[in-house]
């Protein structure tokens, strides 16, 4: 795939050939085309997937293909600018007429930081054009000076929301003429606390406009928004496989059987540091047996699956969101796009039976920039599921393990080609890139990674990790390649 089979305008090509852009992104592949045809976007993707361009690049080019077609600027103004305007009017001895500037694009961002880096990208790709002036316009910046930028008149305006909104209620900004409306980034504009000003922003541009919304996730209220603000949107969502979760902190747990699952969860669900859990299981039966487990044992726990009635699971969910459950023990079905803030840990109980699910599984937790945990309790014939995970999401796994906890079984080998590399998604990993830090066999040492957690505090992490070297145990407790015999094999039922 190459810009010029997205029909990018030559000068853009130009530009993109000069700024060291070979391909387009995957999310420039998909966005660009649609952008171009005029379709809405919804578009879910991670931090330096090439989003800018995305949304950049084909308003661009329909600004060329608008210039070359000599299409006057209708703005209203016989094509002069409002500060050439006021120049004449200025030299005929008239006081200068304001007129406001009628951007044909608007971005909305949540920060002036990523506003400058927008406007940058915008001169970037647009140098070859004839007249395209994309501008700034911030919270902080000197009010001269934004008037001065917007009297220029520019096409592009990037706006973090509370700035603009100023400017639209002075009447310095007209958006009679906007076509494109871009919210770059819109789940943190919401995090923010913008959803008024930007509502009110949308309400002032034409019903007419094309819409592309950005965000790290649609789920939950950023997406009820963007389909009340789209129309007919083209839904993308680049695969979450590189996905990092970098603020969730994952291991996994090896267990030896099912009764010693049941033990190990119950002391996990005990850490003080947690708030809300779920919990992942294969099948409905198991979700439903679980849940009454735990209730048993005196967590206030509620299952979730597909087999429930919707209002059931409404109102499992509304105790969920209240903080009334404790612990959701789910299905993957049931469990997609679960945004509940209160969610710090997730298990899995049994591992998804596809390595997409994994990152879904994970992604309740840690929403919104918050820490998450999730620990995965895996059994010994399971370690080939495990590496597929890793391979999809492209990190290591710690593997942990917790006094009292530990698996019986020992090791015939290694995990040899797992390149392993505990702490490698640990914030304070203290390992160096590439180092080893399990135990090598035998000599059931291992250096660790450092202290584990930041002061959680909580019960289960004093085990013998703690004073660095989780390698023995686990060494001693895998066995990968042995059957297991059963027992605890279960279907998958719910999918
Ligand atoms: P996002 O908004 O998704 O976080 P950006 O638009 O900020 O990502 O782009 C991230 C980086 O990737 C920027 O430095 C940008 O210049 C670069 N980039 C974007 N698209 C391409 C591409 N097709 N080829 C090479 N680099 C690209
Ligand atoms: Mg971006």
């Amino acid at each position: 795939m190459t810009f010029e089979a997205l029909g990018l305008h030559t000068s853009i090509l130009k530009a993109l050939t000069e700024a060291g852009y070979t391909a387009p992104t995957p999310v420039q592949q998909q966005a660009v085309p649609a952008a171009i045809s005029g379709r809405d976007l919804m578009v879910s993707s991670q931090t330096g997937s090439g989003k800018t361009a995305a949304f950049m690049l084909p308003s661009l080019h329909k600004f060329a293909v608008a210039a070359e077609q000599q299409q006057p600027v209708s703005n209203g103004s016989g094509g002069r600018t409002p500060n050439q305007e006021a120049q004449s009017a200025r030299s005929r001895g008239e006081r200068p007429r304001f007129r406001p500037a009628q951007p044909k694009m608007l971005v909305l961002t949540p920060t002036r930081e990523l506003a400058l880096q927008v406007t940058t990208a915008t001169d970037k790709y647009g140098v070859f054009m004839r007249r395209v002036k994309a501008v700034s316009i911030l919270g902080g910046m000197p009010y001269p000076k934004q008037m001065q930028l917007l009297s220029r008149n520019p096409e592009i305006l990037v706006a973090t929301p509370g700035r603009l909104i100023d400017h639209m209620e002075s009447g310095k900004i007209d958006f009679s003429q906007l076509q494109v409306l871009v919210l770059d980034e819109a789940d943190r504009m919401l995090d923010m606390g913008f959803i008024d000003d930007i509502e009110r922003i949308v309400a002032a541009t034409p019903e007419t406009r094309q819409t592309m919304l950005f965000s790290a996730t649609l789920d939950g209220v950023v997406g009820s928004m963007a389909k009340r603000i789209t129309r007919d949107p083209l839904v993308i969502q680049i695969a979450s496989a590189a996905t990092k979760h970098e603020n969730i902190q994952q291991r996994v747990h090896f267990v030896d059987d099912l009764s010693h699952k049941n033990r190990l969860l119950d002391h996990l669900l005990r850490d003080v540091s947690m708030d809300q859990a779920v919990v992942f299981t294969a099948t409905k039966r198991d979700a439903d047996n679980i849940a009454d487990r735990l209730n048993i044992a005196g967590f206030a726990a509620a299952a979730l699956h597909g087999d429930m009635h919707q209002g059931a699971r409404n109102r499992t969910l509304d105790g969920m969101r209240r903080g009334q459950v404790r612990v959701l023990v789910a299905t993957d079905v049931a469990a997609r796009g679960i945004d509940v803030p209160g969610i710090t840990h997730v298990f899995n109980y049994d591992l998804p039976k596809f390595p997409e699910d994994y990152v879904h599984r994970i992604g309740r937790t840690g929403r919104a920039g918050r820490k998450g945990t999730a620990v995965s309790l895996v059994n010994h014939s399971e370690g080939m599921n495990v590496k597929r995970i890793e391979r999809f999401t492209k990190q290591t796994i710690p593997v942990d393990v917790i006094e009292g906890y530990e698996p019986k079984k020992t090791a015939s080998a290694p995990r040899k080609s797992s390149g392993w590399r505990p702490g490698d998604n640990r914030r304070n990993n203290t390992a160096k890139p590439g180092q080893r830090t399990f135990a090598k066999p035998g000599n059931g040492t291992g250096t660790g990674a450092g202290p584990r957690r930041e002061g959680s505090g909580g019960g289960y992490n004093k085990g013998p990790h703690r004073e660095g070297g989780n390698g023995g145990g686990y060494n001693k407790g895998s066995r990968f390649g042995d059957s297991n015999g059963g027992g605890n094999r279960r279907s998958y039922g719910d999918r």
